[in-house]
């Protein structure tokens, strides 16, 4: 299950692995070990200002540096952290690790962002999810605005119980962002109860905006909608200049994507802090960049 990359000598991971009911078992076993071997990492994916073009923030995004396997993409394990329960743990350590790295480059004085960190709904779950939030931010001390918490449309089901845990967290001023936007199968109903920052279309409907009236048609209507509500709104997986021209044009507040940049381990995401002097993506125009 091993492939050798000729290239660099790399070992990739084959995803043919885990369809087996004894590998998913391994798997659970193998991400306990990960954890106590410090095998997960974070890579940042820079978010940018549509206007601008201007850098707005990044996603963490998980990583496992599996010794034999090469690096491992969350496909391949949330959904066992999931079902184990290892998420919680696992989750906690994003939180706490994310805001960490956001508070050392402030530290050493470079441009301050905020960062998003995606939350299973087993984690959003979790009975003192807004203390666990609070120390963190206090340990680490980063302040509140600088962490946005990425939720799918999921906690929705529930929306008694997410409009307390979103309050305590909108107060304690943290930013709430609802991730793959579209996908799910809740009403909008929630939209007008929760306090939420920012909607992230997700990359389903950006993929074929060029060649796809329908996405093209769900993508305005989302970013009307948003905004209508005082909402921001972000699309993911941007990869054209057509798509970026398509949501500049309907006025889509920001943009995350490899257009902009792929998920960046942390060292080059704090190169690319270092440089953000009116940083501006090509193709987007960047008049407020500075010279
Ligand atoms: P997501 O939160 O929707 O994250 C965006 C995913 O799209 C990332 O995949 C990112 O690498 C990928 N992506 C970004 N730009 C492009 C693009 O232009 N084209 C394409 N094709 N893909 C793009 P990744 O890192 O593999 O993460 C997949 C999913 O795993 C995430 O989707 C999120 O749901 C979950 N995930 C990642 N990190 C965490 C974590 O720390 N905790 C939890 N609970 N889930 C996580
Ligand atoms: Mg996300
Ligand atoms: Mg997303
Ligand atoms: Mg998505």
């Amino acid at each position: 299950r091993l492939k050798e990359n000729g290239r660099n000598g790399c070992l990739l991971y084959d995803p043919a692995f885990e369809h087996t009911a004894i590998n998913k078992l391994t798997l659970q076993h193998e991400l306990m070990e990960a954890m106590s071997r410090r095998q997960f990492l974070l890579y940042y994916q820079p978010q940018y200002d549509l206007r601008s073009g201007r850098l707005v923030g990044f996603e963490a995004l998980i990583r496992w540096r599996h010794p034999e396997r090469g690096m491992v993409p969350p496909s391949h394990f949330i959904p066992a952290a999931e079902e184990s329960g290892l998420i919680m743990t696992l989750g906690d350590w994003v939180l706490f690790e994310a805001c960490r790295q956001n508070r050392a480059w402030q530290r050493a004085g470079l441009p301050s962002y905020p960062i998003s960190v995606n939350l299973s709904i087993r984690q959003f779950a979790q009975p003192n999810l807004v203390g666990r939030i609070a120390e963190i931010l206090d340990e680490t001390g980063l302040a509140a605005p600088y962490l946005k918490l990425e939720i799918t449309e999921s906690i929705a089901m529930d929306v008694e119980r997410a409009t307390a845990i979103l309050e305590s967290l909108s107060d304690l001023g943290v930013g709430i962002s609802v991730d793959d936007f579209g996908t799910g199968y809740s009403s909008f109903s929630y939209l007008k109860r929760l306090p939420i920052d920012c909607l992230k279309i997700d990359r389903s409907f950006v993929r074929d905006i060029h060649q796809d009236p329908n996405d093209r048609a769900i993508v305005a209507a989302i970013i009307a909608m948003a905004h209508n509500l005082q909402i921001g709104v972000i699309a993911e997986g941007v990869e054209t200049e057509e798509q970026v021209r398509f949501l500049q044009q309907h006025a889509c507040d920001e943009m995350q994507g490899y257009y902009g940049s792929p998920p960046l381990p942390a060292e080059e995401a704090g190169t690319m802090l270092g440089r953000d002097h009116g940083l501006a993506i090509a193709g987007l125009d960047n008049d407020n960049a500075a010279a």
